[in-house]
């Protein structure tokens, strides 16, 4: 156990750009590294990806492993699970941290299964046992009703950190900081998919997930026209419009706008929750959310208890003159 030490953030590259989600945990890795008075390193992994290693150093990082070879031009399981057993072995962190996202949802498991170790998923909160020295990993739990800390006895401690659960420190280019390079050393035949083609999603505005207001309907809206109104109060507010599962089932609203267990997580500064319950399955989706607001007729429906501030009546009444009272302010 002792040959374990410092930190290692995954810091994912999108398009060619360090992805907001690796600044994210450099951010929160500083302070875990701090705490525990040992390194804090950034592994970047995928073809072409060696320019953004000074990147990461200004975002905090004081090493950088770089994984670039042209078979890693795409996320794949295969390949990339493979780099990343072979990059942990050697470095050998106490702690590595990767976003609560689509890749570190599908790799987290796979490695840590093949590193013998635990891993914690869906994080918001990390910090270091003085005594232990070990990682406690709050995490939602009864989707998103109550939190609890966990840890682990295995390492590394392996955990994915919410989006926006973390942020990231000031960009300073005068960091300095020591770039590493891996051989990724993969046999092609051993990459059992192939991408054929990517497709991507049309956003008109911000992006759900980027948010920093997100206006979110259920099933008590009705109908797609009445999402409109939401739209327009989302659209004032400089944010993006959500929604439960009925209204994205009944095609009210695309389903890449649900929130939930099955659909995205935001935790953006304000989330506005109109004409829906607040299930499990939802609260899963924005419980991160630094406030929420519920408009909802019922008294006892949950999200009012989860709700900072809650208007109890018809949405349809409350909305607009809501919607007017932003936009007197917002004038003025
Ligand atoms: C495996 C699984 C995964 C799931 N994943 C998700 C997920 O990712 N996301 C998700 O959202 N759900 C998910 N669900 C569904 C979830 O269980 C709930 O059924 C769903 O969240 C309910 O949506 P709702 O709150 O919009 O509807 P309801 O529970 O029907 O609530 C409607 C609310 O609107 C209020 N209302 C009605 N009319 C008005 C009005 N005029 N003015 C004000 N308030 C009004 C009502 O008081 C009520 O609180 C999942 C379910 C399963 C089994």
């Amino acid at each position: 156990m002792a040959e374990y030490k410092g930190v290692m953030a995954y810091c994912e590259v999108t398009d060619g750009k360090l992805g907001a989600i690796g600044t994210e945990l450099l951010g929160g890795g500083r302070k875990l590294a701090d705490d525990l008075g040992e390194e804090l390193t950034a592994v970047l992994v995928g073809s072409g990806v060696g320019g953004l290693a000074q990147e990461a150093i200004a975002f905090g990082a004081e090493k950088v492993y770089v994984v670039d070879d042209p078979l890693l031009k795409d996320y794949q399981t295969d390949s990339y699970v493979v780099v990343m057993e072979k990059v942990v072995k050697q470095v050998m962190p106490r702690v590595l941290m990767l976003g609560q996202t689509t890749i570190g949802r599908d790799l987290v498991p796979r490695l840590a299964f093949r590193l013998n170790t635990a891993a914690s998923l869906d994080c918001l909160e990390l910090s270091i046992d003085p005594d232990s020295k070990a990682l406690l990993q709050t995490k939602p739990v009864y989707g998103g009703n109550a939190y609890a800390v966990f840890t682990t006895e295995y390492y590394p401690q392996i955990v994915t950190v919410r989006v926006k659960a973390m942020s990231p420190l000031e960009r300073d280019d005068s960091r300095k900081g020591e770039i590493i390079n891996i051989e990724a050393g993969l046999d092609p035949s051993a990459i059992r998919t192939k991408v054929l083609d990517k497709v991507v999603e049309e956003v008109e505005g911000i992006k759900l997930e980027d948010a920093p207001v997100v206006v979110s309907g259920g099933r008590g809206i009705g109908s797609g026209d009445g999402f409109k109104q939401l739209e327009e109060l989302a659209k004032l507010l400089k944010g993006a419009v959500g929604a439960s599962r009925p209204p994205c089932d009944n095609a009210w609203v695309p389903a890449g706008l649900q929130v939930g267990l099955t659909g995205k997580i935001v935790s953006p500064e304000l989330y506005i929750a109109v004409a829906l319950s607040g299930s499990s399955q939802h609260m899963s989706g924005c419980s991160g959310s630094k406030n929420i607001v519920a408009i909802n007729k019922d008294p006892e429906a949950n999200i009012v208890k989860q709700a900072r501030f809650a208007v109890i009546g018809d949405w349809k009444k409350i909305l607009p003159a809501f919607t007017e009272k932003v936009k007197e302010l917002l004038a003025g």
